[in-house]
């Protein structure tokens, strides 16, 4: 088992774009760290770099304490899972796990002391003799994981494992991975694009926007302490709400009413103009409902509710707003920047599974101040994260250091 340091790496492919861009990650021994963002973000070839599949084009990349820039893949003692497990279809489990123990040229005991050892863990015992094309994809994956563990890896690296599989299995090979990592207690980085697989999986979470690490931290801290607009609309399902708002004193303006705010957070950002607040869908509330027993009449506005969506447990409930020009452009930014992801200008809460709420109703909805933030529409910056529970902010990092040297 390893760290694994990247120091300010940068990578440039051959026209000058630089898909990597000066990303500093310390990944500790035995961490699950995930490497997450929309298409394009440069996770995978992040990845890449770390294996050794791809050249660094600056910075340092430390495996074990050790620089590792200039070594062959072959030498860095890492397993890579790749998203199409790479299985040999003419070779049995039991031959797919050994095969590189055979290249290493192992001993037959070795390599079948190996191999049961892993089949074991990953509970392939019974499918040893059986050929890939007959298992199922959850099967395949296992095998392509038991042929990384015989390697005695200092770490594994994965690069969207899952991705090929049906949202069931996903599921369950979602919790058979995070379940393995922790018996194996193994150095892990694993790329993916899907928040839930970054939100459960991860001890801490890397989220990447164009080559630009935006932040590192729990997902908690994440969902609860978004850095920027990126991150925040990113993390969550329905994702946050972002409404044009202005603080003045501590009153805060929405579309649909005024809200008043912890006087802490309204410091953070009176008299700043135009705003995006953004609100996750939970953090409101029905006033009327037997739930919101203790909810005040303060915070409250009258809504009507245009669409309603039962799930049971849960319904969601719709209420457009009008967002002026500018505020709909920076959310047009993000949404493109998020890779499709819809934040029209209608705001979804989240109801419990019993209201009788239809289609047309006007409702009184509360929403909880405390949890409400706000963002820079310019920067995109988070005006009231909690930086002690934000994890690492890089531009945060860079503007306090940029501030020191002035000082200094
Ligand atoms: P995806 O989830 O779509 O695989 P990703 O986040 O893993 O995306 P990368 O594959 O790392 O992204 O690509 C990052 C950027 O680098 C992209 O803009 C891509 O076009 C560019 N890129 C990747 N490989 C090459 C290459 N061989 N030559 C030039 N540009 C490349």
């Amino acid at each position: 088992m390893a760290t694994i340091e990247m120091q300010h790496i940068v990578k440039r492919y051959g026209d000058g774009f630089p898909a990597v861009n000066d990303v500093s990650i310390d990944v500790e021994d035995g961490e699950f760290l995930i490497l997450v963002g929309p298409s394009g973000c440069g996770k995978s070839t992040l990845l890449r770099m770390i294996v050794g599949l791809e050249d660094i084009t600056s910075g340092n990349m430390l495996i074990g304490g050790k620089r590792v820039n200039d070594l062959a893949p072959r030498d860095r003692k890492l397993a890579m899972v790749f998203q199409n497990y790479a299985l040999y279809p003419h070779l049995t489990v039991y031959e797919n796990i050994a095969f590189p123990l055979r290249l290493a040229g192992e001993k037959n005991d070795v390599v079948d002391q190996k191999v049961r050892e892993a089949s074991a863990v990953l509970e392939l015992d019974e499918h040893l003799q059986r050929k890939p094309a007959n298992l199922s994809g959850g099967q395949r994956q296992r095998v392509a994981m038991g042929r990384a563990i015989v390697r005695d890896a200092d770490a594994f690296l994965f690069d969207e494992p899952l991705s090929n599989l049906d949202a069931k299995l996903r599921g369950q090979m979602r919790t058979e991975i995070a379940r393995l990592q922790k018996r194996l207690g193994i150095t892990t980085v694993y790329v993916t694009h899907d928040q839930t697989e970054a939100m459960t999986l991860g001890t801490r979470v890397a989220v990447l926007k164009r080559g630009v690490l935006q932040q590192l931290a729990t997902p908690r801290e994440l969902y609860d302490n978004p850095g920027n607009l990126f991150v925040a609309g990113f993390i969550g399902s329905p994702p946050m709400n972002f409404l044009p708002a202005t603080v003045e004193g501590t009153t805060l303006k929405l579309p649909f009413g005024e809200v008043q705010l912890p006087a802490d957070k309204a410091a953070k950002a009176t008299g700043r103009g135009l705003l995006i607040a953004g609100v996750r869908p939970e953090h409101f509330a029905d006033a009327a409902a037997p739930s919101a027993r203790d909810v005040s009449d303060a915070n409250t506005f009258d809504a009507t509710v245009d669409v309603v969506e039962w799930l049971g447990n849960e319904t969601y409930a719709y209420i457009p707003f009008e967002a002026p020009p500018e505020v709909q452009e920076h959310l047009a930014e993000l949404e493109r920047d998020l890779d499709g992801e819809s934040l029209r200008t209608q705001l979804v809460i989240t109801l419990d599974g019993s209201t009788q709420l239809s289609e047309g109703d006007t409702v009184k909805v509360w929403v909880n101040a405390e949890k409400i933030h706000l963002f820079d529409p310019g920067s995109g910056e988070n005006l009231t994260v909690d930086l002690d529970h934000a994890g690492t902010i890089p531009a945060v990092e860079a503007a306090r250091a940029a501030e020191e040297d002035q000082s200094a």
